[in-house]
C-alpha cells in the first residue's frame, strides 16, 4: 500500500536554510487523473506556516504545479520558477 505521507529534507526557513524535515501529506487524489483540473493535493508541514501544493491538468492536457508559499506567489505563477516545496516533491517522483 501506499503511503499518503512522505517526509523529506529542505533547505530551512532560518537564513542558514539548513535542512530541515519536511513532511507532505496527500490530501486529495482525483479518481479521473486523465480529466482536466486538480489531480493532487498536498499539505506541506515543517516551514514557518503550513502550504498547500495543487497539482493541475489544464484542458491542454499540460501539468501545472500551485502552491500557497510566499516565495511561489511572490515571484509569479507564469515564470518558471518553482519554489522549493514543489522541486522537493518532484525530486521524490511523485
Ligand atoms: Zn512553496
Amino acid at each position: 500500500m501506499q503511503s499518503n505521507v512522505i517526509f523529506t529534507s529542505l533547505p530551512g526557513p532560518t537564513r542558514k536554510r539548513q535542512p530541515s524535515p519536511y513532511c507532505y501529506r496527500l490530501t486529495y487524489r482525483n479518481p479521473q487523473p486523465h480529466e482536466p483540473g486538480c489531480v493532487l493535493l498536498w499539505e506541506v508541514c515543517g516551514g514557518r506556516q503550513e502550504y498547500q501544493i495543487a497539482l493541475e491538468r489544464e484542458a491542454t492536457g499540460k501539468l501545472r504545479w500551485h502552491c500557497t508559499c510566499a516565495d511561489a506567489v511572490y515571484r509569479g505563477e507564469d515564470s518558471p520558477h518553482t519554489c522549493k516545496h514543489v522541486r522537493g516533491l518532484q525530486a521524490l517522483g511523485r
